[in-house]
């Protein structure tokens, strides 16, 4: 690090408290690493795309690396498995949430540890904060996850995800595939990968068959009359470049269909410039920039949510400034399991508490309201 990042760090507007030196940085990151629910892990790839020459902005530093003094009290309602994903789980690693989707979850390894990641309570390596609950990717565990699909004919959809499927291997790819996709009621499948933002080059290497997994399922999907769909997840507009252009256009001429989910991250992408950028190059690649997420209300993370406020501000700046189709849904994902809503679909929102509310039409009983919470930053009077 010594021979990249300068001796004194560049502050360039940057307000926050923090390191001054390449020195601080490095105890600074090693003391964020210690309190952080997920462990560090990025891939060259990642790492050759951060600026660190201005290490504390960079918007892709942000997202992989912890900075101990960045890291805020949580608000009081955070919990690791925000979702309610475990108490959705009929047979340990599927979620079951809506009637006719299910989630897959074929292991609990990825090419790189989000800070964000809403499975924190699974994903990655233990941290000094949590035991994780795993998922480990074998046949026997995944023997029981088919049981219960095949079982449960109202089951229409399944998202194989994780941990990111970029960590099983080709053949692991294909079987999963192939055996969801022969069962007769199962109509949909997506693969869950951040592949193509963290590590583009195995979709063009002629020596690595993941691509070729995941193009083969394509194929065969469509001789099914079945979709398959690779969902992927790009943060900020500096994760593309052209290595992604390449992968981005082999899937295309092989006709894979390929969504973006994208998590509005503080420092990250909380500005219009920024997500405007990131959507327009997702649809010069062909992907389609189907989802903004409000961050989830999980531990360790309250420096990089934002209040409702801003997907709101967002989607309204955005909205009608793109063609329809390629403007994302801006969603916020209920605390407690209650699915995804529309953020501007919330029933209250009282930004003096950070309190918004919402109907759920999953909800066992309808007129539940489920709570999202601002982070504590934006309503100090309150929580701290
Ligand atoms: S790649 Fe996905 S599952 Fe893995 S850490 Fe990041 S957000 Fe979590």
């Amino acid at each position: 690090m010594k021979d990249v990042v300068p001796d004194v760090l560049p502050r360039n507007g940057y307000d926050g408290k923090g390191p001054e030196t390449a020195a601080e940085l490095i105890e600074d990151i090693k003391s964020g690493t210690r309190r952080s629910t997920m462990a560090v892990k990025i891939t060259p790839y990642i790492l050759s795309l951060i600026d660190w020459a201005d290490p504390l902005r960079d918007p892709l530093a942000r997202q992989f690396i912890p900075l101990g003094s960045r890291i805020r009290p949580d608000h009081p309602k955070l919990s690791l498995d925000s979702l309610n994903e475990t108490g959705d789980s009929p047979v340990k690693g599927v979620i079951h949430r809506y009637p006719d989707r299910a989630v897959f979850l074929a292991s609990s390894v990825c090419p790189v540890y989000c800070r964000n990641c809403t499975r924190s309570y699974s994903v990655g390596a233990d941290t000094e904060e949590v035991s994780k609950t795993r998922f480990l990717p074998i046949q026997k565990r995944w023997e029981a996850m088919f049981d219960y699909i095949e079982r449960t004919p109202a089951l229409r959809d399944i998202l194989v995800s994780g941990g990111d499927l970029y960590t099983l291997s080709p053949d692991q790819i294909r079987m999963i595939g192939m055996r969801l996709l022969g069962i007769p009621h199962i109509e949909r499948i997506r693969i869950a990968s951040k592949g193509l933002a963290i590590c583009p080059s195995r979709f063009i290497d002629p020596d690595d068959d993941w691509a070729g997994a995941v193009i083969d399922l394509s194929h065969r999907g469509r001789k099914l009359g079945k979709g398959v769909a690779l969902h992927t997840h790009f943060n900020h507009p500096n994760e593309i470049t052209w290595v992604t252009r390449l992968a981005a256009q082999r899937l295309f001429e092989e006709g894979v269909t390929v969504r973006n989910q994208t998590v509005l991250l503080n420092g990250v992408n909380n500005d219009v410039d920024t997500m405007k950028s990131l959507i327009a190059q997702l649809s010069s690649l062909n992907v389609q920039p189907y989802y903004v997420f409000q961050c989830d209300m999980v531990r360790g993370i309250e420096d990089m949510r934002t209040p409702l406020q801003e997907i709101l501000a967002l989607e309204a700046a955005i909205r009608g400034s793109i063609a329809g189709f390629m403007t994302p849904n801006f969603v916020v994902n209920l605390p407690g399991g209650g699915g995804k809503r529309l953020a501007c679909s919330k029933e209250s929102y009282d930004r003096s508490t950070g309190l918004s509310t919402f109907l759920s039409p999953i909800s066992k009983d309808p007129s539940r309201t489920w709570e999202y919470w601002d982070p504590l930053p934006s309503h100090p009077e309150v929580g701290e």
